[in-house]
């Protein structure tokens, strides 16, 4: 069994967190929040203990971690040539994680042997509270199974890694639900690697120049895997999930299915169809079209509830790559194995 420690995400206390601070710093793993997704952390300096993370999540050692800190300090032990130090102070704490040139102290196990290190300081109270009394900076992947969707509740986590972390904080639901924004700042002009929460309109007010290849969009993997941890399976449910590139055809689908199916859309979409669905069809509402945050904090939910429902496989409409929606296209196109679809049946 896990030490589970529950704590409300604003109103906590310091002390709440010192058990959790105490394994950090003996080499243990604490499952802990941030404002994207839950990570499992571990002491970014220990590369044993980095290594327990790795175990714990079957995840393939050349796919490295992420190091969150919770001051400029710490990023100063951790990369050695810090690039736009003024643009990162007006981001941080937030959801974006930046690719630098890395210091000799990071171990091999954090970075998979890469010559750089990916860094967040995150925004969320509990997370910065946790790496400030634990007195390093912590390496963290999402707090899930290697290949499933990253975890956004604290239950989740429970269901998930109890028994395996050593620690887990549930301060309930995280507040983005998508992973962070990743950028290569070691390049010139810098390179989007992952869209989040920090989108890319936001990303060129400070980053001007930036680039964003077309893989971001998920149609297609990096050919030679800019960010490593991008050529693996993610974020996807056990059963097949399906694409719909054109929602207009939403109604005519539905009309037309036979099977257990599970629909994600988003309300609107939902007061469009619901009457004409037969009762082989279990629908999960996302959120609205109207704030696609509602959506993204919803996802990765919603993805394994698929998983839970008797169904067959499930069906989610596409949304429009803008602000947030680029990242939940990116999410949706892999979570769907790029299974993509225009009618039913298929
Ligand atoms: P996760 O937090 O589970 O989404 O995993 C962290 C992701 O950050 C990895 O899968 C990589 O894609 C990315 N990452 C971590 N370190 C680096 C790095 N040095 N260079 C490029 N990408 C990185
Ligand atoms: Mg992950």
């Amino acid at each position: 069994m896990s030490l589970i420690i529950k704590v409300d995400p604003i109103n906590f206390k310091p002390e709440d967190l010192f058990p959790a601070a105490e394994v950090i710093k003996k080499g243990g793993t604490v499952a802990f929040p941030t404002e994207t997704v839950y990570g499992l952390g571990a002491d970014a300096f220990n590369g044993n203990a980095c290594l327990k993370i790795f175990k714990i999540k079957k995840r393939q050692p050349d796919n490295p971690l992420i190091v969150h800190i919770s001051s400029f300090e710490q990023l100063y032990n951790v990369a050695s040539e810090v690039k736009n130090e003024d643009k990162l102070k007006k981001v941080w704490p937030g959801p974006l994680t930046v690719v630098l040139k890395k210091k000799p102290s990071v171990p091999k196990e954090v970075t998979a042997g890469l010559d750089t290190v990916a860094v967040r300081m995150p925004a969320h109270p509990v997370a910065l509270k946790l790496i400030e009394i634990s007195g390093t900076p912590i390496a963290a992947p999402s707090a899930n199974i290697s290949g499933k969707p990253s975890p956004t509740s604290g239950k989740t986590v429970i269901e998930e890694l109890n028994g395996l972390a050593d620690v887990i904080i549930d301060a309930g639901e995280t507040f983005f639900g998508v992973e962070s924004t990743i950028v290569d700042i070691t390049r010139d002009p810098p390179v989007l690697l992952r869209p989040g929460p920090f989108t890319v309109e936001e990303l060129r007010s400070i980053f001007t120049s930036i680039k964003v290849p077309p893989e971001v969009s998920g149609l297609y993997d990096f050919e030679k895997p800019l960010a490593p941890g991008m050529k693996y399976k993610h974020y996807a449910p056990e059963k097949d999930l399906y694409l719909l590139l054109d929602n207009s055809s939403l109604p005519e689908i539905i009309k037309k299915i036979d099977k257990r199916v599970a629909v994600l859309v988003t309300e609107e979409n939902y007061e469009k169809i619901k009457d004409l669905a037969s009762k082989n069809v279990t629908f999960i509402i996302l959120g609205t079209e109207s704030n696609l945050y509602t959506v993204a904090k919803n996802l990765f939910e919603a993805l394994r509830k698929i998983d839970k429902l008797d169904v067959e496989f499930g069906i989610i409409q596409s949304f429009k790559e803008e602000g947030i929606g680029l990242a939940i296209m990116n999410r949706i196109r892999k979570a769907s194995g790029r299974k993509f679809i225009t009618s039913y049946p298929f």
